[in-house]
């Protein structure tokens, strides 16, 4: 990474005028705001009492000598305890008498439902967590994990939990190269997948995949010795006998308990979505995590046991593990995932869902966000959205814009939003408002929760003054931070505490108003350099996104002889729109200024985004450039787009 030397970034938004939140909901909210005043003094102050009365809350096998050991940048956990996340998720509430409590809803993109109590999940976990163990897996193995979004993925994640044996989650939609690179770099020898799966009406291959990545996985020397196939779809699959077995066939009836594990042990590793350069393998352990991503999930998702809560997260991704299945587990509370598109079979898809299912809290990404906006208010104005009462945003800033559609026509002006900022190596939220706490700022992440102490501070390492842009960096060790990059504690030093001497800093920019709240300014290396001044592309983005024929907006420097950089600005209209360059330059300037007008303009057919979803600004500034696209595509979701935009008019 290479930052320049300066860490300020203008501030050139206004701020939003802040949303208040609705005094019924902060009644019955599970944070008040004297609790969230108390306890995130304490956390800050007294870290290690207050974490240790949050870890009382869950069931120790053997209790903890140490809350934390901090050798930075490595930090220890809950150090000497002997616990199990999947005991805590499913044993604990079942031994507590909630075994009939519904704990997953899951709904096919056919349309079937099926739906599992504690006790069930429970059951299933333990018969898969046995099937692992009769097919040789054994504590510590690293397990891959190869699925679409259905309850098997659950089970197979806390199967693994259960045993002790850390999974490696990788997205159902990437190739087979990504797949044996990611098992060999985490040496990794058992795979569990599904037949295929479904997508827009149609059947994805899964298993023929992974016989692939197999063979890609021996050519690095990574043996595979055990392949556990869901049958899914029905497909035609290929069976390597020895190496391949039918989970239907191998399922054992009995039923494992849950390893007591050291709270450091491996829980999962899981590689980012690769949106600023080549993935990283982020390895999270026990403890920590386990009491952080239940405790966040408490606060900001504000479960109780009337709700169903829909993280619209793949598990490939860190939300899907934090939130699409530990933290709600964790708690005790029901969980909705779905296996398909969001726009099959039409756009309504959602609406529909919740709807029928009467979910009540719902998290999703500004990109599905933008693309609902796209495509009009009309569509989940026809379905019944009065159950939910919360709505969640994570994985890219949201634009105001996007953030008032939000809150408008899916949360009928009702329902607080929250915009999460957190990353795979956090493990948990970092920044956000509580729901019946903090007034939120359409655009701000807002303030930090439990333990979490950020500065926004330039290169040298200097705390910047209020509204002035710089590194969004965090002091304190939280517990669900990254232990390590897995295999290489030189390169988790170097990437997350080599940059600014002391902090942990992961390549964002924020700038922090008088009254403690966080504004996400972007990438650091995305911030554009117009003639001296540091801008930030999300602000950019965000006063194009106002524009009412604007649906979408990726912003990059490109490199000019006068000016230092130039903006390029690429633009996706609403559906049916046409905007226009002069008209937009015009409406930039009249909200931000003349230095934020961008010089060139391409009405793009479709941006570049990750498979997750999040615009990959680093091609789309070598389109701008005029130069050839260099650099790893392979986490691209749609490789072709770079092509079509480089043949678009710059106007
Ligand atoms: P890589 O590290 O490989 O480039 P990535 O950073 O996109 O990939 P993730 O860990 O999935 O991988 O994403 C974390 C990043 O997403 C954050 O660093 C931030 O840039 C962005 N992000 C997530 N949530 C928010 C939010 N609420 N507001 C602004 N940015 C966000
Ligand atoms: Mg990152």
């Amino acid at each position: 990474m290479t930052h320049s030397e300066q860490g300020g970034i203008e501030h050139i938004m206004a701020a939003q005028a802040r949303v208040p939140i609705p005094e019924d909901f902060a009644q019955q909210a599970n944070v008040s705001e004297q609790q969230y005043r108390e306890w995130y003094r304490e956390s800050v102050e007294s870290p290690e009492t207050f974490w240790d009365a949050r870890a009382k809350d869950f069931h120790w096998f053997k209790p903890y000598e140490q809350v934390l050991d901090w050798q930075p940048p490595f930090a220890r956990w809950f150090v000497g305890g002997k616990t199990n996340l999947s005991y805590n998720a499913l044993d604990r509430h079942v031994a507590a008498g909630r075994g009939g409590k519904r704990a997953l809803v899951w709904e096919g993109e056919g349309g079937e439902v099926r739906e599992y109590t504690y006790a069930q999940l429970l059951e299933e976990v333990g018969r898969t967590a046995a099937t692992l163990t009769r097919l040789g897996v054994k504590q510590g193995d690293r397990v891959t994990i190869y699925l679409p979004m259905i309850p098997e993925a659950t089970f197979s994640m806390l199967a693994c939990a259960r045993i002790g044996a850390p999974h490696s989650v990788v997205f159902g939609g990437f190739a087979a190269g990504a797949i044996a690179d990611r098992m060999a770099a985490s040496g990794s020898e058992f795979v569990i997948t599904a037949d295929g799966g479904w997508r827009k009406g149609e059947l994805v291959p899964l298993k023929s995949v992974v016989d692939q990545a197999a063979q890609l996985a021996e050519a690095q020397s990574q043996p595979v010795r055990g392949v556990l196939v869901v049958q899914h779809t029905g497909q035609d699959v290929a069976m390597q006998p020895g190496r391949d077995h039918w989970w239907h066939e191998a399922r054992t009836e009995e039923t494992q308990e849950a390893a007591a594990v050291g709270s450091e042990h491996p829980l999962f590793l899981l590689y980012t979505s690769g949106s600023t350069g080549k993935p990283k393998g982020i390895l999270h352990t026990t403890g920590g995590y386990m009491v952080n991503a239940a405790l966040t999930t408490h606060a900001v998702f504000d479960l109780k046991d009337s709700d169903l809560f829909w993280c619209t997260a793949d598990v490939g991704w860190i939300t899907g593990h934090s939130y699409s299945t530990y933290g709600p587990l964790l708690l005790g509370q029901s969980i909705f995932i779905y296996e398909g598109a969001h726009n099959h079979p039409d756009w309504g898809r959602f609406w529909d869902m919740i709807e029928r299912h009467r979910i009540t809290v719902l998290y999703t990404a500004p990109t599905a966000i933008r693309s609902f906006m796209r495509h009009g208010d009309e569509t989940p104005a026809k379905y019944d959205l009065s159950s939910l009462r919360l709505l969640g945003s994570v994985g890219e800033p949201i634009n105001p814009q996007a953030w008032h559609w939000y809150h408008r026509v899916i949360g009928g002006g009702r329902c607080p939003v929250v915009d999460t900022w957190w990353q795979t190596e956090t493990g948990a939220i970092m920044l956000t408002t509580l729901p019946g706490v903090h007034a939120a700022e359409p655009g701000t992440a807002g303030v930090p929760l439990f333990g979490i102490d950020p500065a926004i501070l330039n290169r040298q390492g200097e705390e910047l003054p209020a509204d002035e842009g710089g590194f969004l960096t965090i002091r304190q060790p939280w517990p669900s931070m990254l232990r390590t990059v897995y295999g290489d504690d030189e390169r988790f030093q170097r990437s997350y505490y080599g940059e600014i001497e002391g902090v942990y800093f992961a390549g964002d920019g924020a700038r922090r108003s008088a009254d403690g709240y966080i504004t996400v300014l972007g990438r650091v290396d995305d911030v554009l350099n117009v003639s001296g001044h540091r801008l930030s592309t999300a602000e950019v983005e965000s006063a194009l996104v106002a524009h009412p024929q604007v649906a979408e907006a990726a912003v990059v420097g490109k490199p000019d002889e006068m000016k230092g950089e130039s903006i390029f600005a690429f633009v996706l209209p609403q559906e049916g729109e046409t905007p226009d360059a002069a008209e937009l330059r015009a409406y930039v300037s009249g909200q931000l200024g003349k230095v934020a007008r961008p010089d060139h303009i391409v009405v793009a057919p479709a941006l570049p985004k990750t498979r997750s979803g999040k615009i990959m600004r680093r091609f789309l500034r070598q389109i701008a450039a005029g130069k050839t696209i260099e650099g790893d595509t392979s986490t691209l979701d749609d490789p072709g787009v770079l092509e079509r935009l480089a043949k678009t008019p710059v106007q």
